[in-house]
């Protein structure tokens, strides 16, 4: 009766989506009042943003939901709760807010334009307590909010890419992302996900997809939710994984969203299913082998593996077996199905004839002697692995890889006058690392003055450029811990950040004005810290990196006269740019 108490149209919609939602709701011991949730936004709910959907290095933890391209929407708790956590960073969640509620569950808020000013205060005392701006509290007084009381406002900061309500509910003391689709925040949708492409991998050499024992992509061709192969009929042999290129689409959105479940059927079989009811943040990283990181790497891409790489230990996967790794030697035809669905339940079904050969002749003329010249780099993804020479060493430990590899590395001597090192390169970026390895590269030709302004860089092959990676010079090497394989070499950065002053003309400030602005930037290794101060105080400035700007308010208090104003900002290698006015209030 517990459960049957239920806010009723979560019922309704919890059966919908399947049984195990429900009994998992009423496992918890909810109440009805706690499983009633209310909205955090009062504007119609559509979704810029879905949960799990495809992100860099993790997946979408929450809802990000649309605000009419306009920041300061008032935003509600959507049930009694104790204010638990709040963050104001330049990065990330931006100004976030934690809000716990019974039985463990929390819901989040996050890139807001402010909070409600009794948070903003004591943010504020803390922020000049500190002398800081990013901050990540536990919230000194146990402020408590009822269910749609205001908490703040919508808004764009940290890493978003436009005004939006980035909304997640969690469990586990805050440890797992759930699904709020299947706690009542859900969008009118009636459209099935669009499947664009169809991958086959071999599993081995002597596998082979049309004559091949690469990966076989064909384009898909959806009409509603059936979708077909542009190309008849595919000629198989071996072992063979699947994967697919999908998106959702709700109504009235343009935006790309996630899938919910994916299905893989063979002749009617079912053999593969995962479903992305909730994501623990300790495990979001698998992502990177969750799809095809090195078509990613190539094409920017996401090919939804239906296979499992061994060292990925996403817990999501419902069937599986052989990791998603298909034997087809019998001659004859076979029909695999995959189902990928939203959470609404619309599903698009891929229909696709596989033609076993065992005539088929490899077409390849590709020789695997690299991969046998490396013989003595196999790395075990189980272990801990080192490749080293004079000028480098890399030290990956276990469980860093999803599998074995072929370790590749070469060497080149460089002509750049930048470059403090021999070019190496190390493996292959579309090798996915899940956890730092150790990376230590020996410099060459760096002279002693330019030793603390040393730094690990990356070649980006697409831009031609190279990102300073950070590390710093000890014990004769340049040592960095990074969590992936590129291009690396010892570069130097020398030079300040640039302090460009917005609405500082002549150091006049008149009493009208209540905001200083200026843009910062850094050539290389990245703004690293910045301090201000007016009339020797520390004054607060927030830093917003993806305009570069930093910005403070001025005191509506500050007296007319002359009011020094100093700013100093740092690069991540300590090199600093000085900004001095004598700012003269009207
Ligand atoms: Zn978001």
């Amino acid at each position: 009766m517990d459960c049957y108490a239920k806010a009723f149209f979560i019922i309704i919609y919890k059966c919908r989506i399947g049984l195990l939602a429900f009994v998992l709701a009423c496992a918890t011991g909810l109440s009805a009042q706690q499983a009633d949730f209310g909205a955090p936004l009062k504007i119609p709910p559509e979704l810029s943003g879905s949960f799990a959907e495809l992100r860099g290095h993790h997946f979408h933890a929450g809802l990000d939901f649309k605000t009419l391209q306009k920041e300061g929407f008032p935003v509600y708790a959507i049930a009694d709760g104790t204010l638990s956590r709040v963050v104001v960073s330049g990065t990330g969640y931006g100004k976030a807010l934690y809000i716990s509620h019974a039985n463990g569950m929390m819901s989040v808020y996050a890139h807001l334009q402010r909070f409600i000013p009794f948070v903003e205060q004591v943010i504020r005392e803390q922020q000049y307590a500190k002398k800081t701006f990013e901050l990540d509290m536990t919230f000194p007084e146990s402020l408590q909010f009822k269910k749609g009381d205001l908490i703040g406002y919508s808004g764009n900061s940290g890493s978003s890419g436009g005004p939006h309500l980035h909304f997640e509910l969690r469990n586990k003391g805050g440890e797992n992302a759930l699904n709020p689709a299947l706690w009542g925040y859900s969008v009118k949708d009636d459209i099935p996900p669009v499947i664009s492409t169809f991958a086959i991998y071999p599993s081995d050499h002597h596998s082979l997809a049309n004559g091949r024992s690469t990966p076989l992509l064909l384009p898909v061709k959806c009409r509603g939710k059936d979708c077909l192969l542009a190309q008849d009929t595919i000629r198989v042999f071996g072992q063979m994984a699947f994967g697919i290129e999908a998106i959702d689409k709700s109504n009235g959105s343009a935006n790309k969203l996630g899938l919910f479940t994916m299905k893989v059927f063979i002749n009617d079989e079912l053999k593969f299913a995962w479903k992305l009811e909730d994501v623990l943040f300790s495990q979001t990283r698998y992502i990177n082998a969750f799809f095809d990181y090195a078509h990613y790497d190539t094409t920017g891409k996401r090919i939804q593996w239906t296979y499992r790489l061994p060292g990925n230990r996403l817990n999501i996967y419902e069937k599986i077996n052989n990791r998603g790794v298909y034997p087809f030697f019998e001659n004859g035809v076979h029909h695999v199905r995959v189902e990928a669905s939203d959470v609404a339940g619309n599903t698009a079904v891929l229909s696709v004839v596989l033609q076993v050969d065992d005539q088929m002749e490899s077409l390849e003329s590709k020789s695997f002697l690299s991969e046998e010249l490396n013989h003595s780099r196999f790395f075990s993804h189980a272990i801990s692995n080192t490749f080293e020479t004079d000028e480098i060493k890399v030290t990956i430990p276990a469980k860093a890889l999803y599998e074995p590899i072929y370790f590749d590395y070469f060497m080149e001597s460089s002509l750049n006058p930048h470059i403090y090192s021999k070019i190496h390169h190390v493996h292959h970026s579309g090798t996915p690392v899940h956890t730092n390895y150790s990376l230590k590269i020996k410099p060459e030709g760096l002279p002693k003055t330019l030793e603390n302004k040393a730094l690990i860089g990356s070649l980006d092959t697409k831009e031609n450029k190279w990102i300073a990676e950070g590390g710093r010079l000890k014990n004769g090497f340049v040592s960095l811990n990074i969590k992936k394989f590129s291009i690396f070499a010892v570069c130097i950065d020398t030079t300040e950040p640039t302090i460009k002053p917005i609405d500082v003309f002549n150091n006049n400030v008149p009493i009208s004005q209540t905001q200083l602005t200026f843009r910062i930037d850094d050539d290389f290794s990245g703004i690293g810290n910045y301090v201000a101060t007016l009339n020797g105080r520390w004054f607060l400035m927030e830093y917003d990196p993806k305009t570069k700007t930093l910005k403070g308010m001025i005191d509506a208090k500050l007296p007319k006269g002359e009011h020094e104003f100093k700013l100093t900002v740092s690069d991540k290698m300590s090199n600093s740019a000085v900004y001095k006015a004598k700012i003269v209030r009207q």
